[in-house]
C-alpha cells in the first residue's frame, strides 16, 4: 500500500487581535491510496480548517505534511498552486460551480488551468460525464440544474484531473435526504473503482458510509474507538 497523505503534528492557530487562538492541536493524520476516511466532528471542531491544510489552501504553523511524497510544508507558494490543480479534487456543500459557465466548461476547467486544449479535456471528460449520468446536461448552466446534478457537477469537475485525493466538505449538507443518499452512493463507488476519499461532516449517518472515521473535537483527532 502506498501513502497519501501523511501530517504530523499540525498546529494552526488564527490571530485574533492580539489573540491567538489555537484552532488544530497537533494534528496526525495517514491515509493510504484507496482508503474512503470520514472526518467527523461537531460545528466549530476545526473540520474546514483542516480540509484547508489538507487541500493546501492555507498555510499551518508548524508540523509535516507529505502528499504524494511531496513535503508540502517546504513547497513554495507556485508550487503549491500545481499541487492543489492535480494532486486534490475539491468538493463542497454548496458545489462552488461558475455560474456563468456552462456544465461542460466548468468540468474541463481544471484542466484548461494546466494548459490543455479545451478539444482533449472536452474528450478526457465523456467517460466521466457519462459515468455521472451528465451527458445530456453539458450545455446547460447551472442555475438549470437541481441540487444533486450540480453536485454530481463538482464532482465531475473534482474527478477529471484524476486527482490523489477527493477531499469534500460536507458534500450532502445542502442536499435532501434521497439526493444525499445518491451522492454517497456515488462516493462508495469511485471509492470502489479505486479513488482515495477524504469526507469531512459533523453527521455520524453520513460519516457511517466512509470505511473509516476520525472524530476531531476541538482541534484534536482521534480515531474511532478511542473515546467515549
Ligand atoms: P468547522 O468547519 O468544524 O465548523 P472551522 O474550521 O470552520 O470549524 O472553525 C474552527 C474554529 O476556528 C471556529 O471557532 C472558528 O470561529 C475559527 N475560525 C475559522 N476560520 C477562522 C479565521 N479565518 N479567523 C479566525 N477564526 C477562524
Ligand atoms: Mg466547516
Amino acid at each position: 500500500m502506498s501513502t497519501v497523505i501523511e501530517m504530523k503534528n499540525i498546529c494552526k492557530s488564527y490571530q485574533m487581535g492580539s489573540e491567538s487562538l489555537k484552532i488544530l492541536k497537533d494534528v496526525s493524520l495517514t491515509v493510504e491510496k484507496g482508503e474512503y476516511v470520514a472526518i467527523l466532528g461537531p460545528s466549530g471542531s476545526g473540520k474546514s480548517t483542516l480540509m484547508n491544510m489538507i487541500g493546501c489552501m492555507d498555510h499551518f504553523d508548524s508540523g509535516e505534511y507529505f502528499l504524494n511524497d511531496i513535503a508540502i510544508h517546504d513547497a513554495k507558494e507556485k508550487h503549491l498552486n500545481r499541487i492543489r490543480n492535480q494532486e486534490i479534487g475539491f468538493i463542497f456543500q454548496k458545489y462552488h460551480l461558475i455560474p456563468t459557465y456552462t456544465v461542460l466548461q466548468n468540468i474541463v476547467m481544471p484542466l484548461l488551468t494546466r494548459g490543455e486544449t479545451l478539444a482533449w479535456a472536452t474528450e478526457e471528460c465523456q467517460e466521466t460525464t457519462k459515468m455521472l449520468g451528465l451527458e445530456d446536461r453539458l450545455s446547460h448552466r447551472p442555475s438549470e440544474l437541481s441540487g444533486g446534478q450540480q453536485q454530481r457537477v463538482a464532482i465531475a469537475r473534482a474527478l477529471v484531473g484524476n486527482p490523489a485525493i477527493l477531499l469534500a466538505d460536507e458534500p450532502t449538507g445542502a442536499l435532501d435526504q434521497q439526493t444525499g443518499q445518491e451522492v454517497l452512493a456515488l462516493f462508495k463507488k469511485l471509492n470502489d473503482l479505486g479513488n482515495t476519499i477524504i469526507m469531512i461532516t459533523h453527521d455520524l449517518k453520513v460519516a457511517e458510509h466512509a470505511d473509516r472515521i476520525v472524530r476531531i473535537i476541538d482541534g484534536e483527532l482521534f480515531e474511532d474507538g478511542m473515546t467515549a
